[in-house]
């Protein structure tokens, strides 16, 4: 058998009794870092022998994990915090395991990305996991881009030294949505930070710890535009308030709550 195994992601209270003996029991534990794992086998006094498990050695250890499994072994398989496989190591070798008719087994537990959900206060009957954007600008836009249409509330990893800057693209391409950020879950200092995008960004000063970001989805969003005016209309307002274009393009998606390429758009269209 093949267990994917929850660990927490703050607060080691959220092990759970079964991760503790599944863990216990296995012939072996594949970790993405050996040496995080072994201060959490050693608080759970934990013996089981660990072989390392990332992305640079997955191709090699996965033929070695494999050839064990086949030999009729246990293999847990633990990742930094929460969830194998995803935004971590593990997918991988559930394909191997499956296309070799090994069964796989869940040890559910902790996940960033549902724990952020299920406190956002968004909408969570329907819901899209995007995990970390591409960290190219023109990769990210395109990823980005592709997911401002999507009527479903959308959850995102970042890395605390990127947030600004996405958030940032986040609200140019998405317009001025409702969104959460969920900070350090589980952890001394979670907290919640909800609001308009542009809010957020505002309220972000000192950009530390873990993040998840949780934002609504397209129709969700009443769009209202306040005024009674094309969008040309509004672009050349701010514009004669001495904006340039572009500001002016993109203080109009703030206020008909779309993205700057919808104004561009309709600006096109209006043209026509
Ligand atoms: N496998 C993990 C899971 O199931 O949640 C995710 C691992 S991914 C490499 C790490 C990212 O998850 C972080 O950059 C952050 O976005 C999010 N994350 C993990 N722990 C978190 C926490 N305690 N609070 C907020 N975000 C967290």
């Amino acid at each position: 058998m093949l267990y994917l195994c929850a660990t927490p992601i703050g607060n080691l209270d959220d092990m759970t009794f079964r991760a503790v003996n599944i863990l216990r029991e296995v012939n072996l534990i594949a970790a993405e870092d050996t040496r995080r794992t072994r201060k959490l086998l050693t608080h759970f006094d934990i013996h089981t022998p660990m072989i390392r498990f990332d992305e640079n050695c997955k191709a090699t250890v996965a033929e070695k994990i494999l050839a064990r499994l086949q030999a009729g072994e246990s293999v847990a398989v633990v990742s930094d915090a929460g969830l194998p496989a995803i935004s971590d190591p593990g997918a991988d070798l559930v394909k191997l395991a499956v296309d070799a008719g090994i069964k796989v087994s869940p040890v559910p537990g902790a996940n960033a990305a549902l724990s952020a959900l299920i406190c956002s206060g968004l909408d969570t009957s329907k819901f899209l996991f995007a995990g970390f954007a591409p960290k190219t600008q023109k990769n990210r836009r395109d990823f980005l881009q592709k997911l401002s249409t999507v009527d479903a509330t959308i959850i995102f990893y970042e890395a605390p030294h990127r947030l600004k800057t996405f958030l940032t693209e986040l609200v140019e391409v998405f317009g001025n949505r409702r969104a959460t950020l969920a900070r350090e879950l589980t952890k001394i200092h979670e907290e919640f930070l909800r609001g308009t995008l542009d809010e957020l960004i505002a309220a972000l000063d000192e950009v530390r710890g873990e993040f998840v970001v949780v934002v609504e989805g397209q129709t969700q969003t009443q769009v209202s535009p306040p005024v009674n005016e094309t969008v040309a209309q509004v672009v050349e307002k701010f514009i004669a308030q001495g904006l340039d274009k572009k500001a002016a393009m993109r203080e109009a998606a703030k206020i008909f709550n779309v993205s700057r390429r919808e104004i561009y758009n309709a600006l096109l269209e209006e043209d026509t």
